[in-house]
């Protein structure tokens, strides 16, 4: 944040990560007022400090982003049903709503780390597979009870029948 001369005043100006900016020059001609202009910087410079956080976050880091954001965070299983949405979407002022942009984005990351973690979860158990297929274990992707035997291998990882079974149906 930088602070500039600006219609006479000293207001808040704005550059964002790729280092474009002072903005507030941009915005005075996208809004009718001085004031709408500097609400707008203030929202980004809202999301901008929610958002900066890594690429990938674990559960502890989404939910302690979360709380420093003010905002509930969404379990794992729903982030991962938003997941073309959160994907693909493109979330961003003014369209959304700061609130919903930060949930977005900080979703995107989680679900970045959770994406993550199913990749490389089969390699961690590959040495005791063979040894007991039978064995009851929890789906690594939704926690129902299974068993090693009955895991399916789906685009994000191995799931358990039921997963898979929600998965398909989704194509
Ligand atoms: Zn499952």
């Amino acid at each position: 944040m930088l602070q500039a001369e600006v219609f006479g005043e000293t207001v808040w100006t704005y550059r964002d990560e790729r280092g474009y900016g002072p903005s507030l020059g941009l915005a005075s001609h996208q809004h009718a007022t001085r004031e709408a202009a500097i609400q707008r910087l203030e929202q980004e410079e809202r999301i901008r400090a929610a958002t900066d956080v890594p690429d990938q976050l674990s559960r502890g880091a989404y939910e302690a982003a979360c709380a420093a954001a003010g905002q509930e965070p969404l379990g794992d299983e729903e982030i991962r049903r938003m997941a073309y949405g959160l994907v693909y979407g493109e979330f961003s002022l003014p369209e959304y709503t700061s609130e919903r942009i930060i949930q977005m984005r900080l979703g995107r990351r989680r679900l970045a780390a959770i994406e993550s973690e199913l990749r490389t979860w089969p390699v961690v158990i590959a040495p005791t597979t063979a040894a007991h297929p039978d064995e009851e274990i929890s789906c690594p992707s939704c926690g129902r009870p299974t068993r090693r035997s009955m895991l399916m291998s789906a685009s994000f990882g191995l799931v358990c029948p039921e997963c898979y079974d929600e998965a398909s149906e989704r194509c």
